[in-house]
């Protein structure tokens, strides 16, 4: 037995009790071991294990270091606050993770318990942690995870601020535990592997529910009665399923991809915002080039489809700043609860105002997210396949796409264009490639870097050159930590680049 500062007890179950006559040898723990640690023992051997798999990930020195530092500095504080191991989420430090009192949650009842044990719930909020403190954390404010931390229960039947806000926070918090979940999952292949003596003798390794992920029975069950979108479950036993055997060869390289994959949806956005839901994390993985990741696979989403994770086509409209003061209309109905809900969802036919602030608009194309940014003022309907009908205001399109005004209609060849539509006339500046327009009487191309409008009769000008071009677009700034070399260029058959 280790050295221990705490009063520690093991309770013997009952299949062991009734084992006990007299006269006979019974074996006691795990294949005859007992190892009783002190919480701070604990959590010193959860850390270590811990660094062990980062030091595997495939991060840059710097980060790896500094992750590293981070996970030895938290603190597990533990009180009756919480009855299970939680995380705060975006309301807490990443330095301190919340546990239920140390005397209760540490007892055997808890090591042998197959539903919920001690050790992979630590993992489960390490796994948060990790996702936190590599990839960063989403935009700072909303806290709709807060106290949500668990895998079940109420988090896919979580529905009210859908009706209220066009939001469905179960698709986010789903995402946070599924991945969390992953990596305790993760880990306890990692641990298995390479730690025989800890698995074969530690009264605290115990796989309990991880090894549901495995078969996706349960998930199965699951998806037919919940949308799979928005249940936990269904998400980690998809990239079980989909990472396959690279889950038990290589999992702190798998989880540097999982990670990877939700970084890249930076790259997708106005914000520069990580993939957040099972949607935009799916989206970033097929669209993105398949050399961008750690581990190839095939197109992610012919596996999304039989686990029902395809959720039906809707645009995601996102204040671009300041959250405090965006306010949008969507058919009539005021939205501005932005702080706590990081994007609105919206299905064709909507008619959107911008009451206050710039948005980012995307809309579901079939290769990628088309975006536009919306100025105040600006309002449009979404037409049956999410075709733009502009109505009034100022647009930035950053994508090709395709759109109508009252008096025009307009194919984009460019990915950078401003359209805005004014009492008298509309304005068109084209930035890169080629606009054509069509009115009832004229037909005009504006080329890169010209400019015409529309008037009320509906007659084109012929396209002038710009006196002035607007700076160009930024790109986005951030930076991934993960190490690339070596990664593998070919494209599986059948992946679509
Ligand atoms: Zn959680």
């Amino acid at each position: 037995m280790a050295n221990c500062s705490a009063p520690l007890r093991y309770v013997l179950p009952d299949s062991i009790l009734h084992q006990l006559k007299a006269g006979r040898q019974v074996k006691v723990g795990k294949n005859g071991y007992i190892d009783l640690l002190s919480p701070q023992e604990h959590e010193g051997r959860i850390k270590a294990q811990v660094s062990r798999f980062v030091e595997a990930m495939p991060l840059e020195a710097e980060a790896k270091s500094r992750v590293i530092q981070q996970l030895n500095r938290i603190t597990f504080r533990y009180s009756s606050a919480v009855r299970y191991p939680t995380f705060f989420g975006h309301s807490a430090a990443l330095d301190a993770l919340e546990m239920p009192p140390a005397a209760t949650y540490w007892r055997s009842e808890y090591l042998h318990g197959e539903e919920n044990p001690a050790f992979n719930a630590m993992m489960h909020l390490i796994g948060h942690f990790l996702r936190d403190a590599i990839i960063g954390k989403d935009q700072p404010g909303y806290d709709f995870l807060s106290g949500n931390c668990r895998g079940q229960e109420v988090v896919w039947t979580h529905r009210v601020e859908e009706e209220k806000d066009l939001f469905d926070p179960a698709r986010y918090i789903s995402f946070q535990e599924a991945g969390a979940d992953f990596f305790a999952y993760l880990m306890m292949r990692f641990i298995l592997t390479r730690e025989p003596e800890f698995v074969n003798k530690s009264l605290y390794f115990h796989p309990g529910y991880l090894q549901e992920f495995e078969t996706g029975d349960k998930a199965r069950t699951i998806k037919d009665k919940f949308p799979a979108y928005a249940v936990p479950g269904v998400q980690t036993s998809y990239w079980v399923t989909y990472y396959g055997a690279a889950c038990t060869e290589v999992p702190a390289r798998v989880f540097a991809d999982f990670l990877l994959t939700q970084w890249w949806f930076t790259q997708q956005t106005e914000n520069g915002e990580p993939a957040s839901t099972f949607q935009e994390w799916l989206h970033a993985r097929a669209f993105t080039p398949q050399t961008e990741f750690l581990i190839p696979g095939p197109d992610p989403r012919d596996d999304a489809q039989t686990w029902g994770l395809i959720p039906a086509r809707q645009a995601r409209l996102v204040p671009a700043s300041p959250k405090a003061d965006a306010e949008a209309d969507i058919n009539g109905r005021s939205v501005r609860n932005f702080l706590q809900i990081p994007a609105v969802y919206l299905d064709t036919g909507k008619v959107i105002h911008i009451a206050r602030t710039a948005f980012e608009l995307l809309l579901p194309g079939s290769e990628e997210f088309k975006r536009i940014r919306l100025e105040p003022g600006a309002q449009l309907r979404l037409g049956t396949d999410f075709e733009p009908n502009l109505a009034s205001g100022a647009f930035r399109f950053r994508s090709a796409v395709d759109f109508r005004t009252p008096l025009a209609t307009c194919q984009a060849k460019s990915t950078d264009f401003l359209v805005r539509l004014e009492e008298e006339e509309t304005l068109f500046e084209t930035y890169n490639g080629s606009l054509s327009l069509k009115s009832e009487k004229d037909v005009e191309d504006v080329m890169a870097g010209e400019g015409t409008s529309v008037n009320k009769r509906g007659r084109i000008k012929k396209a002038t050159q710009l006196k002035q071009l607007p700076p160009p677009v930024q790109p986005i700034k951030h930076r991934h930590p993960f190490q690339l070399d070596g990664i593998l260029h070919e494209v599986p058959q059948g992946y679509r680049k």
